[in-house]
């Protein structure tokens, strides 16, 4: 059995990570090589052989795979299909638009979001926002899914995988490329910072959220925020963590003014180490929290910021 894993690569970078991660996951099912297509492979490609549990790195060049549009990038991944018995990627939006194409043009399902891989045809993913675990026997001739990446640990670097030149097939040119807007920030990325600092609507306003930005760059983290505080306008919508926004797992997530909804701990509750502050002891974020800090957060986010400011 071969696999294929698709890898994402942003201005000539690859998502390490993420990769990494995925390697972990489908490393058990087979040989796992990486694709990686863009409009500047090289310095990813090199990354991706460089990464443990890698067999090959197939590498595609070309304009038309330059900014991730779903159509190029399908076609190709299809004319590669028929080596392979399995076609992965990390669950991000760039796979999420590309793999259920591919699938489309294949006849077969695509399976998303699995945390756990029993063998060749036995897959886990979560479903009701995360409170059941599904466990799908996939009987389609080759398997198309993809990988939460937070359920799994990063393989290391030590590798020498081979990369192999692939061509990139006829543009379907369908969409076209316009612009990319980015979020440019010095903070660790959300989904892979080791520590997450995450304000609810507790916060009270978009002014006091400072308050929650200024702990997480004391701690090195990434911030983060509950439906409610991007609905009120307190944080932007990509700080969204929960089953609508972004799943993670760090070493510690710090919960403020946030009651934990099951729709925010879908996002949150596989972390490692979980704090939560809110002024309710009975709040439902208690019941998954490692440690509970009941009281108000105005005083209590201040009084550790100053702590940590002495260190
Ligand atoms: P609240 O539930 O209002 O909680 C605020 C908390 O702050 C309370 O527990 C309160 O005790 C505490 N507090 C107030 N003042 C203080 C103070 N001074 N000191 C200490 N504590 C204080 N939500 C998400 O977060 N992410 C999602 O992805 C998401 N997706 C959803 C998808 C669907 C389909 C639906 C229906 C809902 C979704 N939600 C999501 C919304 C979710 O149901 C909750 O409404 C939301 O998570 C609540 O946010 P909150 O905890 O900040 O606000």
């Amino acid at each position: 059995m071969s696999v294929l894993l698709l890898a994402e690569v942003n201005q000539g970078r690859l998502a390490t990570d993420a990769v990494a991660k995925t390697l972990s996951a489908l490393s058990p099912l087979g040989e796992v090589h990486v694709l990686v297509a863009s409009g500047d492979s090289e310095a990813a490609a090199q990354e991706a052989s460089r990464l443990q549990g890698v067999s090959r790195v197939l590498m595609a060049q070309d304009v038309s795979l330059a900014h991730g549009l779903a159509e190029p990038l399908a076609a190709l991944i299809v004319s590669l299909a028929p080596a392979y018995s399995h076609i992965a990627a990390p669950a991000t939006a760039f796979s999420k638009n590309i793999l259920p194409r591919v699938a489309s043009l294949l006849d077969v399902m695509v399976l998303s979001d699995v945390t756990h891989v029993h063998d060749a045809e036995t897959f886990d993913r979560p479903v009701y926002a995360g409170n059941a675990i599904q466990t799908v026997v996939s009987a389609d001739p080759i398997k198309i899914f993809t990988v939460r990446t937070s359920s799994f640990s990063a393989v290391g670097e030590g590798g020498s995988a081979p990369i192999e030149r692939t061509d990139a097939v006829a543009d379907p040119e369908l969409s076209f490329w316009v612009e990319d807007v980015s979020v440019v920030s010095e903070r660790p990325d959300l989904t892979s910072a080791r520590v997450v600092v995450s304000g609810g609507r507790g916060v009270g306003s978009k002014e006091k959220f400072d308050m929650i930005i200024d702990l997480a760059d004391r701690m090195g983290a990434a911030v983060g925020a509950s439906r409610a505080a991007v609905d009120l306008g307190y944080a932007p919508n990509d700080w969204q963590v929960g089953q609508t926004g972004k799943v993670v797992a760090p070493e510690l997530y710090l919960a403020v003014g946030i009651s934990g909804a099951i729709q925010h701990l879908a996002g949150m509750k596989d972390s490692k180490v979980i704090v939560a502050i809110n002024k309710d002891e009975d709040a439902p974020v208690f019941r998954v929290a490692d440690y509970a800090l009941v009281g108000d957060l105005f005083s209590i986010v201040p009084e550790l910021t100053k702590k940590l400011e002495k260190q």
